[in-house]
């Protein structure tokens, strides 16, 4: 039995989720006095906060890309460690995002909250991967909520990268990735398939690989695509940040083929759009079908939804007879595009 709504004790105010018994918001907008932050990307770890409690992973992740994560204290929380905050314990539980990236499960009279933070099912081999935790509320990401998203199996996904490499050997293969996450997975994902030639970097990837490598993910050589000759990039894989395979930067490579590392690679019209050649369906996000599982499997009877597409998924939720409330999150963007 459930004492008390929900709502009652977890608010959405101006610097998002708050939770009143333990005094902490999640992945909150600058400037909180206590934040719990489910993992380093930006729109969900932001700089101002007097004290933040993260996984040592995310930590990392804040201090290199932020400065110092804290202006006060920051407390590291292994995964399955419970911390008493206020009171209610929090436990962070791997979520299989990117390296460091949790749910946060908050316990407070009996009722088990989960706070999804951004997560997937899918294999990953460059962090721990989701755990499933049952609860009385689910809190959860909706990036791809749409039935039209399926990711698929990402090492297919990393072989079309690899034959269409075969097919011109003479084309450098630009590939749009995701800093933090999508980059290491893809690298590890061509390592997995006995990929073993120097992989080029634009120089904003080099940080976070470099992060990565430092807690034990292994990505083979690496080197900075800056400064390389246009003639040694020739049939070569070259990753680059989205914005960039478009751009001036890419022009300096031979005749590239342009590919994309994204779940919306799923909608042709969106890969032509950007001047996608090869999209590459590859996503660190839950698919529709991730979502709705995972929602039926937490037992969850209430679903609230903090960010994306949540018009289907409440109509999902309310049709298999659960609670459902969209938050409707400002300031969340999908890091994916
Ligand atoms: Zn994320
Ligand atoms: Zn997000």
């Amino acid at each position: 039995m459930i004492p008390e709504r929900f709502d009652t004790w977890l608010t959405v105010d101006r610097k998002g989720l708050f939770c009143r018994p333990g005094g902490f918001h999640i992945d909150p907008y600058g400037g909180a006095q206590r934040a719990v932050v489910t993992h380093g990307h930006s729109d969900h770890a932001r700089p101002g906060h007097a004290r933040v409690l993260a996984t040592r992973e995310t930590l990392a992740v804040m201090t290199a890309r932020l400065g110092t994560p804290a202006e006060v204290s920051s407390q590291a929380a292994a995964y399955g460690e419970r911390i008493t905050i206020g009171e209610v314990a929090v436990t962070l539980i791997p979520a299989g995002h990117v390296l460091g990236s949790a749910q946060v499960l908050i316990e407070w009279k009996g009722a088990r909250v989960v706070v999804s933070g951004d997560y997937k099912r899918s294999a990953d081999p460059t962090c721990p991967g989701f755990e499933l935790v049952p609860c009385h509320l689910f809190i959860t990401e909706a990036t791809f909520a749409l039935p039209v998203f399926q990711h698929g199996d990402a090492g297919e996904e990393t072989a079309k990268l690899l034959k269409s490499r075969m097919q011109f050997p003479d084309r450098a293969h630009v590939v749009g990735v995701y800093g933090l996450g999508k980059c290491q997975r893809l690298i590890v994902l061509l390592r997995d398939a006995g990929y073993d030639r120097p992989i080029y970097l634009h120089g904003a990837l080099a940080a976070c690989c470099a992060l990565y490598e430092s807690f034990g993910v292994r990505l083979g050589d690496l080197k900075p695509a800056t400064g390389a000759k246009r003639e040694e990039l020739k049939g070569e894989i070259v990753l680059a940040p989205p914005s960039a395979i478009a751009d001036r930067w890419s022009r300096r490579l031979p005749d590239p083929v342009t590919a994309f590392a994204s779940g919306w690679m799923r909608v042709r019209a969106r890969a032509r759009q950007q001047g996608v050649e090869l999209p590459l369906v590859i996503s660190d996000h839950a698919d529709w079908r991730e979502l709705t599982e995972t929602i039926a499997e937490t037992g969850a009877e209430e679903v609230w939804v903090t960010h994306g597409r949540e018009d289907a998924l409440l109509h999902h939720i309310q049709m298999t007879g659960r609670k459902g409330r969209a938050l409707a999150l400002v300031g969340r963007e999908d890091e994916d595009q």
